[in-house]
């Protein structure tokens, strides 16, 4: 997963460490030792005079060139913007070839440069810590929180009802039977809800995968109101004491105002806690794209990314959170009922940034 995206951070990652030395006149990988008094974490140096007993009161300083704490110190209390400027246009070229989305790469840009020059100093560190940090730093802060859906489960009165759509053949139905199972996993009951009377064979596909599941699904004919079954879905959770409805729907809406106004219809009907958009990670800027329209229009949630196990640029899961404002929840990583992770932030950012191949 995102293996291309691992591999061009790894290699900017370099790139920014060997920016930053370069101007110290250091070799890669040198360790910037504590100098006492000389620096303080986080703050500007703090150069002490030197103590009448100290030998440096009394000897010449020594002409053989800077010793090696002097060169760290150059690397920290003089690293400006420009000895990563290279580094950071390379990065930056990076992060939008990977398909990540301008606001985002701009926003890691931005955080990177602020915690790698200026005023933000660290000292006891190596370089690569201090370049690893910040890009760490910059990816958190745009990935967001993330969403447990199961802590948002058990704070949330029963049933939770969950709104899906998506654009088809992103892999919205099997997202839903993923959940349905994860969620049984986790310990709670659910019953799924066949919204997507519009196209053919979806009613059938997904009873398949409840029926594999051994999930109870609520169904009308073909052609009937999305509204009318995901409402008995949810009478039926109610009056069975189900934890979660899970309502699959028709996906076309985002080109089709019919569709559009049926999916306002199903929400002031069964009352959705949640709405989650799918869509696919190997759609890159065009899922966000997508994500963000829906958003706008329909409004989301939450946001889940199908296909992650064949996308090697990883943009979408990087940017969609930062771009609509709303958090990733779940990526989907195979055709397997179980192939579907939550998306935690801090993990993703330590599998691109410390993962193996
Ligand atoms: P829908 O039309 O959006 O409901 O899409 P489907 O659920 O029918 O899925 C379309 C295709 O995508 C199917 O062949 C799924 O097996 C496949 N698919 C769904 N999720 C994933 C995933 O996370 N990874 C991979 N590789 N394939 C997936």
């Amino acid at each position: 997963m995102f293996g291309g995206l691992r591999e061009k951070l790894r290699a900017a990652r370099d790139r920014l460490g060997s920016g930053i030395l370069a101007t110290a006149g250091m070799p890669a990988g040198a360790k910037a030792e504590k100098v006492p008094g000389a620096l303080s974490p986080g703050g500007a140096a703090k150069e002490q005079p030197p103590s009448p007993s100290s030998p440096a009161a009394t000897e010449p300083a020594p002409t053989a060139g800077p010793r090696f704490v002097d060169k760290v110190r150059v690397l920290i209390t003089e690293r400006e913007q420009k000895d990563v400027a290279d580094a950071l246009s390379e990065l930056e070229m990076t992060l939008l070839e990977s398909d990540v989305a301008l606001p985002a790469t701009d926003a890691i840009i931005a955080s990177v440069e602020k915690n790698l020059v200026g005023k933000h100093r660290k000292i006891g560190e190596s370089v690569d810590a201090l370049v690893l940090n910040a890009l760490k730093a910059a990816l958190l802060d745009v990935l967001g929180a993330g969403f447990d859906l199961r802590e948002y489960i058990r704070k949330h009165e029963r049933p939770v009802k969950i709104l899906f759509t998506g654009v088809n053949g992103t892999g919205k139905t099997t997202t839903v039977a993923k959940i349905g199972d994860y969620l049984r996993k986790e310990g709670f009951t659910v019953v799924i809800g066949a919204g997507d009377t519009y196209r053919a064979g979806a009613i059938e596909q997904i009873s398949v995968h409840a029926e594999r599941l051994g999930i109870k699904v609520i169904q009308h004919k073909e052609g009937a109101d999305p509204s009318a079954v995901l409402f008995d879905a949810v009478q039926f959770a109610q009056s069975h004491k189900i934890d979660v409805v899970l309502a699959d729907t028709a996906g076309r809406f985002h080109n089709k105002a019919n569709l559009m106004s049926q999916l306002e219809k199903i929400k002031r009907v069964m009352k959705p806690d949640l709405v989650v958009y799918v869509d696919e990670a190997v759609a890159g800027n065009d899922a966000v794209t997508r994500a963000a329209e829906f958003d706008r229009t329909v409004g989301a949630d939450a946001v889940v990314l199908t296909k992650a196990d064949m996308d090697s640029r990883g943009g979408a899961a990087i940017s969609i959170a930062h771009t609509i404002g709303k958090p990733l929840m779940f990526l989907g990583t195979g055709q397997a009922y179980g192939d579907i992770v939550p998306f935690e932030p801090a993990q993703v950012v330590d599998e691109l940034l410390e993962g193996g191949s």
